[in-house]
């Protein structure tokens, strides 16, 4: 039987963690963390995550310092406000919630983050620091979704060390990071994307297989290796009929998992560990800045 890997649990395993932490800050500097969340307009998807996001940090203690602006503004605006946030003292993560209404220019909006501040771990400081750093350095600011995989593959206590790793997709936010912290456990990386000849030769070599593709069930079980471990990062709703619809991820879950040693499922799996990773940033950039 495969083990299914309880992203709730082990998200909920770390809250109660920074909970403790963040009652210790408390206690000894009679402050918590502070996280600025700033959404502009009104994406669906972004409101449920924004809200998502919100509702946890709560939980652990982690004071949030809403910021829901109208699609309407400015990009100097958004410039500005974020300004406001890097000299607040008692705000320590800034997370911008993606995608921006087109006008706005990405890269530039994250980038004016400080990188002290920076929730997600994707300022271009942070992403040099974690692909510079000789192992997983608790001070790092690390993109939240591969962090939560590899604390994900970390609950299954193996080694590591040796395994032959491949990651599927090289986007900025999920494939190329998870990379970087394999890579710091000593597995053999590979990573695979659109251009790749033979993928599913590649992966089926994988001991551990990640899938950050973005395309609904498509690794099925001629891609996986029995035995292997299978993390699925997708997140993509499909339409059973007119008035239904449901989540899947890029794995076919029910086809490969049977000959899996381990599979985290969609939904239940990576998304509950994003957050709990965002949560885990916030009390990180908190406690440097305090040290
Ligand atoms: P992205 O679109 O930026 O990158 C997708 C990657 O997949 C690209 O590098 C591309 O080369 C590769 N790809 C596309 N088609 C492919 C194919 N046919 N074969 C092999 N590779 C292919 O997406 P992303 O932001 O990295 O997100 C990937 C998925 O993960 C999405 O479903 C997204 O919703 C999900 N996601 C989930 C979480 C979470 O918390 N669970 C967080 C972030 C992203």
């Amino acid at each position: 039987m495969p083990h299914i890997l309880d992203g709730k649990k082990v998200a909920q395993k770390l809250k109660e963690q920074l909970k403790v932490e963040i009652d210790n800050i408390k206690l000894k500097f009679k402050r918590v963390p502070g996280l600025a969340v700033i959404q502009v307009g009104n994406v669906a998807a972004s409101s449920v995550y924004v809200k998502a996001k919100t509702k946890a940090a709560n939980e652990v203690g982690i004071n949030v310092f809403d910021h829901h602006l109208k699609d309407t503004i400015e990009q100097g605006e958004l410039l500005n406000l974020i300004n406001q946030l890097n000299n607040h003292n008692d705000v320590d993560g800034i997370l911008v919630q993606l995608p921006l209404p087109k006008s706005f220019n990405e890269q530039k909006i994250l980038d004016s983050i400080t990188p002290e501040k920076d929730a997600d771990g994707f300022h271009p400081i942070n992403v040099g620091k974690l692909s510079i750093s000789q192992k997983n350095d608790e001070n790092l600011l690390i993109p939240c979704t591969p962090f939560g995989c590899l604390l994900l593959l970390k609950e299954l206590n193996i080694d590591l060390v040796g395994k032959n790793a491949v990651v599927i997709g090289r986007s900025n936010i999920v494939g190329k990071p998870m990379a970087q912290l394999l890579i710091k456990e000593s597995c053999t990386v590979t990573i695979v994307h659109s251009k790749t000849v033979d993928i599913e030769k590649i992966c089926k070599k994988a001991d551990i297989l990640i899938a950050a593709i973005g395309k609904p069930e498509l690794v099925n079980k001629n891609w996986v290796k029995d035995g292997a471990i299978v993390i699925d990062v997708g997140i993509n709703r499909i339409k059973l009929n007119e008035n239904k619809s449901k989540l899947v991820g890029d794995v076919f879950f029910n086809e490969v998992k049977e000959n899996t040693m381990a599979i985290s499922p969609v939904p239940g799996g990576v998304g509950p560990m994003t957050i709990a990773c965002l949560l885990r940033n916030t009390t990180t950039s908190c406690k440097n800045r305090l040290a």
